[in-house]
């Protein structure tokens, strides 16, 4: 499973979950990641085939590859893991502060937890669809970025649109409706207050009903 961007958020996996370490994830050792799982077997396997397919020896078994994580990239890593308490303390606190000023608008939807019980390193929300058709206009004649994080769901992608699948209507409706919008460690006052007004012009252009697209 997908789950490079859940370091903060994953306490148990018993489907194996892959976590990114990229740079820019709120744990960053660069490039890098790492595979959890509950499955001993599974994991023992994984660990063969990153290390040219050896198991106690040095007789290639399987089809492998050399993954191996690289020193200098686990040194950054362990020194992020000292510091791991303060600079989660940093990515809560900008979303409290983002949470709080967006409180407010009643259009604007957080993840479940999000800057509350977990952090990421982006900020996704979900916005009534309405209002997700302005978003992108306003914040853009105010200067302020926004990412399109999710794109069209993985499952809409060229690569994946054939393949045999169930319904997913929560994956379509975050899909169509979020957004993902500014945030890092020490967001400023000032970049909260840019974020929340353009949010709420937004919100303003949906109940003037001037839905023109
Ligand atoms: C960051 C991210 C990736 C890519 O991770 P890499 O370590 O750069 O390969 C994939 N999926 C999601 C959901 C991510 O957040």
């Amino acid at each position: 499973m997908d789950g490079a961007a859940g370091f903060d958020g994953l306490r148990s996996a018993e489907v194996p979950v892959v976590v990114s370490l990229h740079a820019t994830k709120v744990l960053g050792v660069g490039e890098g990641g790492f595979i959890a799982s509950t499955e001993v077997g599974f994991l023992e396997g994984v660990r063969q085939r990153s290390n040219f397919g050896f198991r106690g020896n040095r007789t290639a078994e399987v089809t492998s590859t050399n993954a191996k994580m690289s020193e200098y990239n686990a040194a950054v890593g362990l020194a992020g893991l000292d510091n791991w308490s303060a600079s989660r303390l940093k990515w809560l606190l900008s979303a409290t502060k983002l949470r709080a000023a967006l409180d407010k608008i009643p259009m604007v939807r957080f993840q479940p937890g999000w800057g509350l019980t977990w952090v990421s390193s982006t900020c996704v929300v979900r916005l009534n669809p309405k209002m997700r058709n302005h978003v992108d206009d306003v914040f853009k004649d105010r200067g302020v970025s926004t990412r399109n994080w999710w794109g069209i769901g993985c499952h809409a992608e060229v690569a994946f649109k054939d393949m045999r699948r169930s319904d997913l209507p929560n994956t379509a409706g975050w899909a169509e409706n979020s957004v993902g919008l500014p945030y890092y460690p020490d967001l400023s006052h000032q970049d909260v207050e840019d974020v929340a007004s353009a949010l709420m012009a937004a919100a303003f252009r949906v109940e003037k009903g001037s839905d023109a697209s």
